[in-house]
């Protein structure tokens, strides 16, 4: 009979293992699994964190209530599970592994084929901190459970988290939400969720945490944290901060010792090296989930992505494979989501610190609209960045935000992004249409719009973070009624242009000049610039996203 051993008992290993019973209904399937627990939703942990799961079982749970127990994996896929059992060695030469169980007790398990699924750990701070119960990372199971028991039982009032990627974030409204304990949310970088947003959208979250309370502090490097009796100091580049507890989330790397020591490859990433069938240097050795790394479709170079959505889809490929079905995964473009209070943030394919980080020359399309036609009640406004390679039209990446249909958006141009697609794709974007739900044009057939203006009428676009410097350069002009302009003044010198006056008014300008247009959301600057380059304007911009966005106003 085929044994297959699956060293890892989450995502990306049950998912193998579920995979592989519906197709090989005899395989002996085996788990091993270091932690107590197995096929547990890490997803999930910011929800119980915050008390909106209630029970920490939900997140071990079928959908029909079973909670996912060795017991359950034993009665009803007949697979076994053994937890508290560390995988300490594998020999892929001779086909067995090494385990330890939670008494110390040593066996060896042989395989015909091995599955690495290890997941990911934390990244350890460059900065020396004490051994604490208040300090701990936000990864496994205990660490939700630590704090959430704390936090029931009053013993924290305020709460710092250092690292400000998506963890971080979703931990900061967790704990502010439910607990009411302060936070102060720490980033070396100059914008929160530097890898996925641009500052831009990155300034809305900002702004969003500001008005809930939370202290947020960007551009801060952490230098050392120090216990006094009850109370941890976190000391940093902007001052001392004292708290009553510290989660580090300065994100994951892939965990790999295991499969490293046993002459599994690496690449060049720090994950493990694997083909598009997840097979690993050795024939019968896959490995899957955040421990190996794979195509980024955007960028064509290896990446790692620490995704439960590519852990999932990866264990099936996985076990079509060891069941001799020729299945591959070709890679992924690293699309995320997160909610903040009530706002959805999602980005897709690459922002533009990885444009610049691999040269790729590029340029950008920004705006603000509403999910739905701006007379229905329930419309939302929505804030869009996306990335375009300059030469080819390739599309990058988009990132959006807002309160309305973020996601749905997003979505679709993670499928542009896998096929290559190019601007000129999203005129073409078929979506359904009724008022409460969607506008006749959707925000990617408007963003094609823009975005072949641009190119065609050439067009300058400037984004909310350029504008400090152009307003000091070009002549701004803005087109909104004077209402609009009480409401929202703009913060500096302008020429005022009503655009349902415009042709009567537009001997104000000097053509010759570098001319900026400016208007709540965008489409009236874009269409003014195109009408000045027609009337022979040389040099013409328009404010992308509009005042909205510069003011982050969702
Ligand atoms: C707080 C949080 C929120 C997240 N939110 C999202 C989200 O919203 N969307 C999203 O797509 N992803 C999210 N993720 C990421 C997602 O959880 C991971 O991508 C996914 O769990 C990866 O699955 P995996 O099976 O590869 O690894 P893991 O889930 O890390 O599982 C690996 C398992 O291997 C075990 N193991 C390791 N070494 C050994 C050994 N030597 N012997 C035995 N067992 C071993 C570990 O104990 C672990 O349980 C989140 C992660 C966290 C921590």
């Amino acid at each position: 009979m085929k044994k297959v051993v699956i060293i890892g008992g989450m995502a990306a290993g049950c998912k193998t293992a579920a995979r592989l019973r519906r197709l090989e209904p005899d395989t002996e399937i085996v788990i091993v699994e270091k932690l107590p627990f197995v096929s547990f939703g890490a997803c999930g942990m910011p929800f119980f964190a915050s008390g909106e799961v209630e029970s920490f079982d939900d997140l071990m749970s079928t959908a029909w209530g079973t909670v996912r127990t060795p017991e359950f994996f034993h009665n009803a896929k007949n697979v076994k599970v053994l937890t508290e059992t560390t995988c300490t060695k594998i020999v892929p030469e001779h086909n067995f592994v090494e385990i330890v169980d939670k008494f110390g007790k040593k066996s060896i398990l042989s395989y015909d084929f091995l599955v690495v699924a290890t997941g990911s750990k934390p990244i350890e701070p460059p900065f020396s901190y004490p051994q604490s119960e208040r300090i701990s990372f936000f990864h496994s199971p205990t660490d939700a459970k630590k704090f959430r028991q704390l936090a029931e039982q009053g013993k924290i009032s305020n709460a710092t988290i250092i690292g400000g990627g998506f963890v971080g974030c979703e931990l900061a409204e967790a704990v502010t939400s439910l607990w009411g304990i302060d936070v102060t949310l720490i980033e070396k970088e100059n914008c929160l969720l530097s890898r996925s947003f641009d500052p831009e959208i990155s300034n809305v979250l900002y702004s969003l945490f500001q008005s809930n309370g939370i202290n947020v502090l960007v551009n801060t490097i952490v230098n050392q944290i120090e216990q006094k009796n009850d109370t941890l100091i976190v000391h940093t580049s902007k001052g001392n901060i004292e708290t009553d507890y510290v989660f580090l989330t300065l994100g994951v790397k892939p965990n790999v010792e295991l499969a490293e020591k046993s002459g599994i490859t690496l690449g060049a990433c720090g994950g493990i090296y694997v083909d598009e069938t997840l097979r690993t240097n050795f024939e019968n050795l896959f490995a899957a989930g955040d421990c190996i790394e794979i195509n980024n479709l955007v960028t064509h170079k290896k990446d790692v992505f620490a995704l439960g959505s590519l852990a999932n889809r990866q264990g099936r490929v996985v076990a079509d494979n060891i069941a001799g079905l020729a299945s591959t995964f070709k890679g992924a473009v690293g699309s995320i989501s997160l909610k903040v209070f009530d706002t959805i943030f999602a980005s897709t394919g690459i922002s533009t610190s990885c444009c610049y980080k691999d040269s790729i020359s590029f340029s950008f399309a920004c705006a603000s609209f509403y999910d739905r036609p701006h007379y229905y009640p329930e419309a939302k406004v929505l804030f869009a960045k996306a990335l375009y390679e300059k030469e080819s039209g390739r599309l990058l990446g988009l990132q959006m935000c807002g309160k309305g249909e973020v996601t749905r958006y997003v979505d679709i141009f993670t499928v542009l992004l896998e096929r290559g697609a190019t601007y000129k794709d999203l005129l073409d974007v078929e979506h359904c249409y009724t008022p409460p739900h969607s506008s006749p044009l959707n925000p990617l057939n408007y963003l094609g719009g823009i975005i072949e203006n641009q190119e065609r009428f050439g067009i300058t676009p400037v984004s909310s973070v350029e504008f400090e410097k152009y307003r000091k350069e070009w002549n701004i002009v803005d087109l909104r009624k004077e209402n609009e302009i009480k409401e929202m003044p703009l913060d500096c010198e302008f020429i005022h242009i009503d655009y349902d006056n415009w042709r009567n008014e537009i001997q104000k300008l000097d053509l010759g000049s570098r001319i900026l247009c400016v208007c709540q959301k965008g489409p009236r600057s874009v269409e003014i610039a195109i009408a000045l380059k027609h009337l022979g304007a040389k040099k013409v911009g328009y404010l992308a996203g509009g005042l909205q966005m510069l003011n982050s106003a969702l």
